[in-house]
This record gives structure tokens, sequence and C-alpha cells, in this order.
């Protein structure tokens, strides 16, 4: 047997209804804010990560899935979502289009990490995107769509929110941190070093022990804001007061994407241990000049739905099918596959025997299944057009015509 690849996972289908209930909550919140579904190619040019994502940002310097095609292009697997809907946005020419835009994506992401709980090399991602309003409602409604999903999907995450303030107002923080950082450099790891030069900004999104030591200490950036920033930073404080959407100001925040101005927020879990975000996401203002377009204010969220999932816990299916249909002889059988395929038509979820098994063991699979009735035919039922529906739960049993059968089921679906 050849294995799956590390830090891979089967969806079998046991636990496929767990992610589809999780999705169709995404779905649902997302419509609820006016957001529509984005889908776009699973590989994109590398450049368009790169320039996107950032070349400074863990994920564009060692996590990428990078290869070159048969035409020596280089591509790569999407590590996050936004490159592609910001690509897609400018290349659609859809800054010309009614703003704000507003999408949102259900999708799997690539990155080559050292797989452990909570993280994996393919994972999944439900993110929203709002592109073209400067306002702070523009944060405070994604946050709050955000924190409205959570809230269906019954998890329990506390926001921790931050404003990384912009270009002008992070010069003079950056300067900052490197005269508090500068002292530690021979203790801090390798990248770090290489940060202090390329993006001070990373240092404090450090995994290393020593280096997340030293961030409690390190200035903050909110002590540096501009007055703009300053005042929008108030302004989505002001509009998740108002909406009851509590949070932290968490100056330590600065995320692992280059991107990011202004607005930077994290839903964090207790329950999760070291990979404790399960939904992240900001502002990124500069984002779509970058990918050559009109400077177009942004600001969006992703959630890992793995994470989701682990703290969602197991939960019972519901039955599989509404009707088993079981035939004690051959004739019966050949009725039982007529008789399925007349109540699917008539929408309701049912099986007939293809193993050629016994009654007994007909019954043991119908029950396996959790179906919520079963049927089973033989000479008489066939001779009468008329046969039992056995509930499986109360056993009660009910004589029913073989051509009103759909009609029965009306209203008693699974
Ligand atoms: P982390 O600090 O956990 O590495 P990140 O900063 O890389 O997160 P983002 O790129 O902002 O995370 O992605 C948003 C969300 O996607 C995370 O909060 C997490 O729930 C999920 N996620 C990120 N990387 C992985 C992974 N390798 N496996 C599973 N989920 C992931
Ligand atoms: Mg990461």
């Amino acid at each position: 047997m050849i294995p799956i690849q590390k830090g891979c996972k089967d969806v079998l289908p046991a636990q496929s209804y767990a992610w589809q209930t999780l999705e169709s909550l995404a779905r649902r919140t997302a419509k609820k804010y006016g957001f529509r579904e984005i889908r776009t190619p699973m590989f994109e040019a590398t450049e368009l990560f790169a320039r996107g994502v950032g070349d400074t940002s863990d994920i564009v310097t060692k996590e990428m899935y990078t290869f070159n095609d048969k035409g020596g292009r280089s591509v790569t697997l999407r590590p996050e979502g936004t490159a592609g809907v910001a690509r897609a946005f400018v290349e659609n020419g859809l800054q010309g289009d009614v703003l704000p835009f507003k999408a949102y994506y259900i999708i799997s992401a690539f990155r080559y990490e050292r797989p452990q709980a909570g993280r994996l090399r393919e994972f999944h991602q439900f993110g929203a995107e709002l592109y073209g309003a400067e306002s702070p409602a523009a944060d405070a409604e994604v946050i709050a769509l955000a924190s409205n999903f959570l809230k269906s999907a019954k998890i329990k995450a506390s926001l921790r929110l931050n404003s990384i303030g912009c270009a002008a107002c992070r010069e003079k923080y950056v300067a900052a941190l490197r005269e508090y950082f500068k002292p530690h450099l021979p203790e801090m790891c390798r990248d770090c070093n290489v940060r202090f030069e390329k993006n001070p900004l990373r240092m404090l999104d450090c995994k290393e022990e020593a280096c997340a030591r030293l961030r409690d200490g390190a200035p903050r950036i909110t002590d540096y804001l501009c007055d703009d920033c300053r005042a929008h930073f108030e302004g989505v404080k002001e509009y998740l007061d108002g909406a009851g959407i509590a949070y932290t100001v968490d100056p330590r925040i600065v995320r692992g994407l280059d991107y990011y101005s202004r607005t930077v927020f994290e839903f964090v879990s207790d329950a999760l241990g070291a990979q404790s975000a399960v939904l992240a996401g900001g502002r990124y203002d500069t984002l779509l000049e970058k990918m050559d377009s009109k400077p177009t204010p942004a600001v969006g969220f992703a959630a890992g739905l793995e994470r989701l999932l682990m703290l969602r816990g197991e939960s019972t299916p519901p039955p599989h099918i509404t009707c088993y249909i079981a035939g004690m002889d051959a004739a019966s059988r050949k009725k039982a596959f007529l008789l399925a395929e007349e109540l699917r038509a008539a929408g309701v979820p049912c099986e007939a025997d293809l193993m050629e098994r016994s009654l007994k063991a007909q019954m043991r699979y119908a029950d396996k299944l959790r179906a919520k009735y079963a049927i089973v035919l033989g000479e008489r039922e066939l001779a009468e057009e008329e046969a039992d529906v056995k509930n499986m739960k109360t056993s009660a049993a009910e004589r029913v015509n073989l051509r009103k059968l759909a009609q029965y089921f009306k209203g008693r679906k699974a």
C-alpha cells in the first residue's frame, strides 16, 4: 500500500457530515452579511504569493509548495486564499464594479510545515474578503461576521485585537523595535536575525521560545500610531462595543503575513494548546496596489476548519437513509430495487439489498445504517401490494400500499 502524504488527511464518509455542517454554517453566515462565494485556482504563479503574502513571511520563506511545471513556469499551491482573490479582483476589472466587493471562500491550502495537532500540510480555510471600504465599520462588519460564524458553530474563542498602523507610524515603531532587539540578537534565533534586517515586526510573531520571551518587553505599536490610525482603531473599537462584541486589545499581535496594516485580530481558544488561533485576519490596505490595482482598502479573515472541527468534537450524524427495503427472495429483491428507485425519485433517501444477503443480515445492515424505517417484501407483500413499514426505533408497524409509499414518507424523512 502506498500511504497518504505526511500532513494530509482523508475525510471519510463517517466524518464528512461534520465538515458539511460547519461549511454550511460558514455559507449561511456569509450570506447574511451579503458575501458571495468566489472560487479561484488551487495553484498560481509563485510570484503572486511572493508579492502578495510577502517575501519575509514564514509562508513564503519556508512553507510553500513550489514546483516548475512542464513549461518551466514556477507555480505554487496556494498557501492561503487572499492573494488569489486579490488577483481575481484586479484581473477581472472588479475595481470598476460595485463596491464594496464582498466575497468568501472555502478552500484547501498548502503549507510545508511540521505536521502536528492542528497543523497540517493540506488544510482548509473559510475566509472572507471585503474590498473598497476604508471605514472602521468595514473592519467591524468582517469581525462581526467571524464572530457570528464561530457563535453559530458553538465555538468559544476570544477576540484579540490590535492595530499595527500604516507605513508612516510603522517607520518610527520599527526604529524603536530595532533599538530594543539589537542587544538581544545573539540570543535570538537565526530567522529573527534576518527579520531584524528585513522586517523587524516579524520578530514579534516568532514561535521560538527565546524570542517569544523577549516580546513582552518590546515597545508597543499602539504607542506609535499616527493620528489617523489611532482614530481608525478607536472607530473599530466603538463599532465592536456598539455591537456587543467582546475583545481584548493585545499589542503583541502582528499576524504572520506581511500585507497587514491597521487592524489585526485573532480569535483564540485555550482548548487547542500551542495552535490556539482558530481564525485570524485584519486590514491590508496596500495589498491590492501591490497587485497592480489602483489603491483599494481591504479587510478580511481566514479560519482554519480543522482546528474548528477539533473544538466542535464528535457529533452524531442523522441516519443516512430514511428507509431500507429488504427482499426475502429473488422476486422481492427485484421489487425492492424498483421501489427504492421510485422513492428516490420522490426525494426519499433509501437503499435495497445489493449483497444478496439473508433477511436477518439485511436487517442488521439496516440497523447499522440507522435507517429510520424498514420494509420487508416477500411473496405475500408482492401479491397484496402492501407491506408493513416498520419504525426501527419504536418497532411500531403500519401497513402501507406499495404505491403510496412515497406519500407515506413525505414529512417522515430522516
Ligand atoms: P499559526 O500562527 O497557527 O501558524 P498563521 O499565522 O500561519 O497561524 P494564517 O495564515 O493567518 O495563520 O491562517 C489562518 C488560520 O488558518 C489559522 O488561524 C489556523 O486556524 C489555520 N492554519 C494555518 N496554518 C495551518 C496549518 N498548517 N494546518 C491547519 N490549520 C492552519
Ligand atoms: Mg503559520
